[in-house]
């Protein structure tokens, strides 16, 4: 029995910002900017500078996983992370992913080196964070507060670690109150997963 690493995928094993933006433009002839965190809203048409309507972003976001996963690269330091701690615990993506598409993230991240078990899910991650845990010291890290808010709700016994990979996001990004710590890099981040598998996760499981 071995810990496990629970990881949401875009912004914390890919970049997801850059290539969605990049696919808006190449792809839809839409402009995206960051002026604040939102997606919704700071997208416009680039014909007529009209703003996209707020009904037409779910079915860009489908859009981009079915044609645009591969412009998606893995984030500085991702991979060497990964394969290190693979060798002490069990990786899986907990991903909010259209479950059609999933097979593509799968192979996606397959081509990096990246052959973990990929759930695709829907809405709040807090139930399956526990599900996978499943006991054992665990650790989460996603770029959502809210994903962090119900994981506190139903697993509170895992490390809660918020990442944003994206330097634009991550500044723009609430914080996560939820969350035991912030760390936006790989290097950084694999070394609070282990203490906190070795520590606080552990000594939480006896309790
Ligand atoms: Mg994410």
């Amino acid at each position: 029995m071995r810990p496990v690493l629970i990881l949401d995928c875009d912004e914390v094993i890919l970049a997801f910002a850059e290539p969605f933006r990049q696919w808006l433009r190449e792809s839809r002839d839409i402009e995206l900017r960051f002026d604040s965190y939102a997606l919704v809203g700071n997208m416009r048409h680039r014909r007529d500078g009209q703003a996209v309507e707020p009904e037409h972003f779910m079915p860009l976001l489908d859009g981009f996983f079915a044609e645009g996963q591969g412009l998606q690269m893995p984030v500085p330091g991702v991979v060497e992370a990964l394969q290190d701690l693979r060798q002490e615990m069990d990786v899986v993506v907990l991903t909010n992913i259209p479950a059609a598409h999933r097979d593509i993230r799968v192979e996606a991240l397959r081509g990096f080196g990246l052959d973990f078990p990929v759930h695709a899910n829907d809405g709040s991650k807090g139930a399956m964070v526990r599900e996978l845990a499943n006991g054992m010291p665990a650790v989460f890290v996603d770029d959502l507060p809210p994903h962090h808010d119900s994981a506190a709700k139903h697993a509170p016994h895992v490390g809660r670690l918020h990442m944003v990979a994206d330097a634009t996001l991550a500044s723009l990004i609430p914080a996560a109150p939820a969350a035991h710590a912030r760390i936006d890099g790989w290097p950084q981040a694999q070394h609070w997963i282990r203490a906190w598998v070795n520590g606080p996760g552990r000594q939480q499981e006896k309790s």
